[in-house]
C-alpha cells in the first residue's frame, strides 16, 4: 500500500487497491485476559469454543457466558501464534468497599487481594504451558526459538508473554524485580479507575509517586509501558517520564468514537513519534459510537469497523509500522458486544482480506498482524534469565 499526502499536514489517503488475496497469515494479539478468564469465570480453555459454551448454558452470573470467542484449539485456528496474556486485579483507591459497593471478579479491598489474585493467574498460565497449550516467553531466546518453530510448523503452542493488566498486585515498586523474574514483561499501570500507581479511565490524575519509581524501575528492567487506560494527565507523564519501549495494546481512536477510553490522535501521534504500536480492540462500545452496553445489539457492526481503526493509526503514521490487533477478546464481554461477523477469534483472520480491499499490500498487513508487534516485543525480552 501507498500513502500518499492528500494536502494539508499529516493527512493520508490509501491508492491503488490490490487484487483480493485470502490466505492464513500468522496473528498476534496484544491482549488477553485468558487466566482471568479461568480464574473468575471457570472457564476451561482447553475446550473446543462450541464445547465451552455448551457448558455455559443455562449460567445468568455475568451476560456473556456461552458468548465466549476464545480458546487454544480456537486460537490455533486463528492463526494466533502469540500474544500478550495478562494478569488482572484490582485494589486501588477505586476499588475499596464503599456504601453501595457491588464488588466484580476483580476487585479486591486489600493489596494482598490482589497480588495473591494475580499469582493465582500466573500460576494458570505455568499449568497450561506445563499440559503443552502455550509457551511461556520469557527471554529473547524463548522468543526466537519460538518463532523459528513456528515458521516450519513444528509448534502448534500459543506464545505468550505476561502482562500486567493494572498494577495494583504489585505491592510496592521495589517487587517489581520479584514479578519481573516471574516472568512479567509489560504492565498497564492502571485499569478503570485511580490505581496505587495511576489514573485510569474514566477518572483524571497525575501518576502517584509510586507510579513515577514503577516506571522507572520497568525502564531499568527494560519492560514494556502499556499506556492503555491511562487517563490523559498520567499519560502525558508517563511519555515525559518513561524511555523504554512503549505501546498502547488495545486502545481505539477518539476522533472515530469520542471516549476517554480512546486516544486522541495527539496521543496517537506521540506513540508513533516513539516508535510505539497501537492495537485495536473487538469491544464494540469503543467501535461504534453511542453504543450502551447492555442495550445496543451489534446487528450492523461489522468488521469493518476494526478495519477502520487500524487504518486511522495507518493514516495518522503515513505507513503501516504502528497499527496492529489487540482483540481484548472475552475480556469482560461475549459475541453480545463483539462486531456481528466476530463469533470467534479465527474471525480476525478476515480482517487481511478486508485491508487488502482497501489497497493494503500483503507486506503493510504482515505488519499489522504480526511484525509491528514482534518488533517491540522482542525488546522488551531479557538476553537470558
Ligand atoms: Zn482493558
Amino acid at each position: 500500500m501507498r500513502f500518499v499526502e492528500s494536502g494539508a499536514g499529516q493527512s493520508y489517503k490509501v491508492i491503488s487497491p490490490q487484487p483480493l488475496e485470502i490466505l492464513m497469515r500468522p496473528l498476534v494479539d496484544a491482549h488477553l485476559d485468558l487466566a482471568w478468564n479461568a480464574t473468575a469465570h471457570d472457564r476451561d480453555l482447553s475446550l473446543s469454543l462450541e464445547e465451552m459454551n455448551a457448558a455455559e448454558s443455562g449460567m445468568t452470573d455475568v451476560s456473556y457466558r456461552g458468548r465466549a470467542t476464545v480458546t487454544f484449539p480456537e486460537m490455533r485456528a486463528a492463526g494466533v501464534f502469540l500474544c500478550l496474556g495478562t494478569l488482572l486485579a484490582r485494589s486501588g483507591p477505586a476499588h475499596l468497599r464503599k456504601p453501595n459497593y457491588a464488588r466484580t471478579d476483580l476487585d479486591y479491598t486489600t493489596r494482598i487481594g490482589s497480588y495473591a489474585a494475580a499469582n493465582a493467574q500466573l500460576a494458570c498460565y505455568r499449568f497450561w504451558e506445563q499440559q503443552g497449550e502455550i509457551r511461556l516467553i520469557q527471554t529473547k531466546h524463548d522468543f526466537d526459538e519460538h518463532l523459528t518453530e513456528c515458521a516450519d510448523e513444528s509448534c502448534h503452542k500459543v506464545g505468550v508473554i505476561i502482562s500486567m493488566e493494572g498494577a495494583d498486585p504489585i505491592l510496592n515498586p521495589a517487587q517489581l524485580e520479584e514479578w519481573h523474574q516471574q516472568g512479567l514483561r509489560a504492565i498497564g499501570p492502571a485499569h478503570y479507575g485511580h490505581s496505587h500507581y495511576a489514573g485510569g479511565t474514566a477518572v483524571d490524575g497525575p501518576l502517584t509517586q509510586d507510579g513515577r519509581e514503577l516506571l522507572k524501575a520497568m525502564e531499568r528492567l527494560k519492560m514494556g509501558l502499556d499506556v492503555t487506560h491511562l487517563c490523559d494527565r498520567s499519560m502525558e507523564e508517563a511519555f515525559e517520564l518513561f524511555g523504554g519501549t512503549i505501546w498502547a495494546s488495545h486502545h481505539n481512536s477518539r476522533t472515530l468514537v469520542p471516549n476517554d477510553r480512546q486516544l486522541s490522535d495527539e496521543q496517537m501521534q506521540k506513540l508513533i513519534h516513539r516508535d510505539g504500536v497501537i492495537g485495536t480492540a473487538c469491544d464494540a462500545w469503543m467501535l461504534r459510537t453511542g453504543w450502551t452496553i447492555g442495550k445496543t445489539t451489534p446487528e450492523g457492526l461489522t468488521l469493518e469497523a476494526i478495519v477502520d481503526h487500524i487504518d486511522h493509526v495507518c493514516q495518522m503514521a503515513g505507513n503501516a509500522d504502528h497499527a496492529a490487533l489487540g482483540s481484548d477478546l472475552d475480556g469482560g464481554f461475549g459475541t453480545e458486544q463483539t462486531p456481528e461477523d466476530l463469533k470467534s477469534i479465527a474471525d480476525l483472520q478476515r480482517i487481511g482480506e478486508l485491508l487488502d480491499q482497501r489497497g493494503y499490500d500483503s507486506n503493510d498487513i504482515e505488519q499489522i498482524f504480526s511484525l509491528n508487534w514482534l518488533r517491540l516485543f522482542r525488546k522488551v525480552l531479557p538476553d537470558n534469565l
